[in-house]
């Protein structure tokens, strides 16, 4: 068998601009773009910015992180729900030459531990409703209180939290103050590519959750990748009139997906940015509030996940809404069904209108496959690899997918190389050298993804090597689940997997009890107590006499009991 198949390269390339992220996110548009407002509260759209005000409040945000004594590379943790000045607090956060890191909003105590420590975060932004948390956690670990800041949009009250914390907004330095800053500015492509700019964390391919280093040029070339293919758009009479419609309107987008995860920062906060669309963002999703945003902001284009699909598609009332301005969508972060995307379509969109799926990583800053609007799209697809970006299959050793391709296509794990793909595990050389191996004189990235390309190069992912959940997008590590079941007295071994309806993950664990004294509902509490929903046992508990393991230790999850219990009708 031969060890991988021939090197699939991108058929587009494009220029990767070398530049610090701040000053490249404020030298897009025109004079006149910069000074219209872009970003939106979606619940109350008075409340906005232009990227020209922006600059400002990044500068006022970059100089008062300075002045609280932090140096580059120190780390600043957010813990919060989406809110207008996610992207201030980002860009001025990598203005200061600090590193930005963001935990989920629903984060358990022992989530924002680990994150604080893994990342050695100096100073914490928290959400009034996570604010408690924040405090308990930076107690417990011993790290000052004066750490912790009120994340609020300024100008809006907040009740002084019994806890005594400031909002951030104290910290910022004055407009006068920052008229002498000065931005960092990152020239050569040594320092674009060795400047970390964001950790983000992901299981990876196997274990708990690392911090994915990106750089300043990882992340400006995914977002140029991103453009770039969604800019080409068919010289044909379709093509031209879709062009049109955009000239004339420009693209206004409706931001539903969290910004702590890589799919709606990088959009949202880089790519939006870049192309001057208008983003709404929202607070907190919500189906019925999602369809009255799409419909009253005559939103052109949607990021989704399938699991928002799914809700969008189950609607009740789909006739209320009027969604007919919306020109693409794109869903990510797991497979979106053919059936979803066809009757999104069919009740809400215009004969016009795009339903597309892209895929990426955490460790390729996001976006890795995507298709461009009048591509020719089967529904199974993830598309085109990005611009400037290689890609080859690995057989996977043991295992025989050929049956899953079409045709004679090699099956196996998809390993990518290009300018997108991580630095590498922060603090974490040996999980690195796991995941990123050097070969062809090329640095390969495994995805731990298994798929494979056609002959027109649109790629197909058909199952996933790698032990990672994802529920409603979001990621979820068994190994992360594991050891927290293991650590009950009276529970000797456990596996955790997902138990699959239409195509998602729900976890479900397998336990073997050292007594009977422990019940499954123990252990599902257990894990409602540890950690942030989406990773609750939603699949159950069940005990087993025995984990089937390899020699090594490894869990062999397709000799565990196939489960019978009717999931469906139970979710
Ligand atoms: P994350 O790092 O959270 O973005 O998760 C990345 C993983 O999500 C990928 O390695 C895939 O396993 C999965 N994924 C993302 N997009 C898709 C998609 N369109 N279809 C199938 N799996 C996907």
């Amino acid at each position: 068998m031969p060890t991988h198949t021939k090197i699939v390269e991108s058929p587009y390339g494009v220029h990767v601009p070398v530049s610090d992220i701040p000053c490249w996110v404020f030298s897009a548009g025109t004079e006149v773009t910069r000074r219209s407002p872009q970003y939106f509260d979606a619940d109350n759209p008075a409340k906005c910015f232009s990227l020209h005000d922006a600059e400002t409040y990044v500068k006022q945000v970059a100089c008062g992180i300075e002045r609280l004594g932090l140096r580059p590379n120190d780390k600043v943790l957010l813990l919060s729900p989406n809110q207008l000045f996610f992207p201030v607090l980002l860009w001025g956060v990598i203005a200061a030459r600090c590193v930005f890191t963001a935990v989920s909003p629903t984060a358990s105590e022992t989530e924002l531990s680990y994150q604080l420590k893994d990342s050695g975060a100096k100073i914490i932004l928290a959400h009034p409703s996570a604010a408690a948390l924040a405090v308990r956690t930076v107690k417990r670990l011993g790290l000052p209180a004066k750490s912790v800041w009120l994340f609020v949009n300024p100008g809006e009250k907040v009740e002084r939290s019994s806890h005594g914390i400031q909002p951030w907004t104290d910290f910022w330095c004055s407009p006068e103050d920052v008229k002498s800053w000065q931005w960092h500015r990152i020239t050569t492509l040594k320092e674009a590519m060795e400047t970390t700019a964001i950790i983000n964390y992901s299981s990876g391919t196997t274990g708990t959750p690392k911090g994915v280093e990106l750089s300043h040029y990882n992340v400006i070339a995914n977002t140029v990748q991103i453009t770039q293919k969604r800019s080409l758009v068919a010289d044909s009479p379709e093509g031209r009139a879709r062009k049109a419609r955009l000239d004339v309107s420009g693209e206004r987008w409706l931001a539903p997906l969290p910004m702590y995860h890589a799919f709606g920062q990088i959009w949202y906060c880089m790519n939006a940015a870049q192309i001057g669309a208008k983003v709404f963002i929202m607070n907190k999703f919500n189906v019925k509030k999602f369809l009255h945003y799409l419909d009253i902001y005559r939103i052109t284009f949607s990021t989704m996940v399938p699991v928002i699909a799914n809700m969008v598609v189950k609607y009740p009332d789909s006739q209320s809404f009027n969604l007919k301005s919306i020109e693409g969508v794109v869903s990510g972060s797991a497979p979106l069904s053919p059936d979803t995307a066809r009757k999104l379509k069919q009740l809400y969109l215009s004969e016009h209108a795009t339903v597309k799926q892209g895929m990426g990583l955490t460790e390729t800053t996001c976006s890795l496959f995507q298709f461009a609007p009048d591509d020719i799209d089967d529904g199974r697809s993830i598309g085109w690899l990005n611009a400037n970006c290689k890609a080859k299959i690995v057989p996977v050793q043991g295992d025989d997918y050929s049956a899953t391709a079409a045709g004679d296509a090699v099956v196996g794990e998809i390993w990518v190389s290009g300018p997108n793909i991580m630095k590498g595990y922060y603090n974490k050389p040996q999980e690195t050298a796991k995941t990123i191996v050097h070969e062809d004189g090329e640095r390969w990235m495994k995805t731990g993804d298994v798929g494979y390309v056609d002959e027109l190069g649109r790629f197909y992912i058909v199952d996933r090597l790698k032990e990672l959940l994802k529920v409603k997008g979001l990621q979820v590590s068994p190994a992360e689940l594991e050891l927290a079941i293991l650590q009950h007295p009276d529970v000797s071994d456990a596996a955790v997997v997902g138990a699959k309806v239409n195509g998602l993950d729900y976890p479900r664990a397998f336990v073997v009890r050292k007594s009977k004294n422990i019940t499954a509902h123990d252990i599902e509490e257990l894990i409602k107590s540890t950690f942030a929903p989406h990773k609750w046992l939603t699949a159950g508990v069940y005990f087993i006499d025995v984990i089937p393991r390899t020699a090594s230790g490894k869990v062999m999850r397709r000799l565990l009991p196939k489960v019978n219990d009717n999931l469906d009708s139970k979710l």
